[in-house]
């Protein structure tokens, strides 16, 4: 749930999650702002009040994730010859200069075309569509052999560019997926397929939703756990 509180004339936007913890957790997170993690019988009021005690702290906090981040970026860019992760397996990217943007996987190479190669940013976003657009199909496809085996059929789908999050279900059961997933093995992307999947039926993370997953892939907690170990890669 999305919030904002207002401190000292500055506003503070974050993103609250309620769940059956006991104690109440802040975070920052690069390009997704400030999360709350508390408990579900916490009062709405109370914990606007522990942001807004903590306004000046949790600034500072999102301001080192951010310059963190962009030294990161510094430290670490994209080149011609820099390894690029897709369907699990380390490819190198080659750069072409060229007016429209493309992407093809030739062996173990991505080659990107791009009108600035020379820009670390414009190659990340060329790298973001290019490979969203093959993440989407992939989905699609995976999406149209799972939908009849779990026997439930989305509504809209489509691809985000989310920072904390792999897949996501709405209550009307319109799903969400990261583009990132393309780069992760194709079983961690069939069960984040699976998963959302399943929520169309469950929508909880109870023992019945676990089972219906678990129906589907019976090694579902192996991939569940790679995608766990590898939430960093999604500010890359
Ligand atoms: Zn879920």
């Amino acid at each position: 749930m999305k919030r904002a509180v207002i401190s000292e004339g500055r506003r503070i936007e974050y993103t609250l999650i309620q769940s059956d913890r006991s104690n109440v957790l802040f975070q920052a997170l690069p390009g997704a702002g400030i999360r709350v993690y508390a408990p579900k019988y916490m009062h709405l009021r109370d914990i606007d009040g522990m942001v807004r005690q903590r306004a000046a702290q949790l600034a500072e906090m999102q301001k080192s994730v951010e310059a963190r981040l962009a030294a990161d970026r510094r430290a670490h860019p994209v080149t011609d010859g820099s390894p690029i992760l897709i369907e699990g397996r380390r490819r190198v990217l080659r750069l072409h200069e060229g007016a429209r943007r493309a992407g093809r996987l030739v062996g173990e190479e991505y080659h990107l075309t791009l009108p600035e190669p020379d820009s670390d940013d414009a190659v990340r976003a060329a790298i973001r569509s290019t490979l969203s657009a093959v993440a989407l199909k992939r989905i699609r496809q995976r999406l149209d052999y799972f939908a009849p085996r779990v026997g439930r059929a989305p509504g809209r789908v489509a691809i985000r560019d989310q920072k904390s999050r792999w897949g996501s279900c709405s209550r009307k059961g319109n799903l969400n997926f990261n583009w990132k997933l393309i780069m992760a093995p194709p079983q961690a992307l069939d069960y984040v397929v699976i998963h959302e999947l399943c929520h169309l039926w469950e929508f909880n993370h109870s023992p019945r939703f676990w089972a219906l997953v678990e129906a589907q892939m019976p090694e579902y907690e192996v991939w569940k756990k790679w995608l766990k170990a590898h939430t960093d890669d999604l500010y890359m």
